[in-house]
């Protein structure tokens, strides 16, 4: 799979990031970097987006600035896989409560 980014912090898997790529359980590669993500499970499960914002806030900021590291991240993660299934998720769950 070509992923260009961590689908959960953003992380881009460039040549300098390459190593950092997370495996499955199989030991194939995961879409996930090392710090997100073990043995095919996430390393904090119960990380939501805004934590993950957070997380990269000051690593992004040494570069550009916090403010628009906070800004760029905001738009960028909800991007990402993780947490676009997570959203799906959250939206079937939702509809499922108002309709009953
Ligand atoms: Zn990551």
């Amino acid at each position: 799979m070509n992923t260009t980014h961590c689908q959960s912090c953003g992380l881009p898997f460039d040549a300098a990031h390459e190593s950092l790529i997370a495996t499955e359980k199989d030991g194939s590669k995961s879409d996930y970097c090392s710090f997100c993500y073990k043995d095919g499970e996430f390393i904090q499960a119960e990380a939501t987006i805004a934590d993950m914002v957070e997380v990269g806030v000051p690593h992004l900021g040494r570069k550009i600035g916090e403010e628009a590291a906070r800004e760029q991240l905001s738009a960028f993660l909800p991007t990402l896989r993780r947490w676009k299934m997570r959203e799906e998720l959250i939206k079937s769950n939702g509809d499922l409560i108002s309709s009953t």
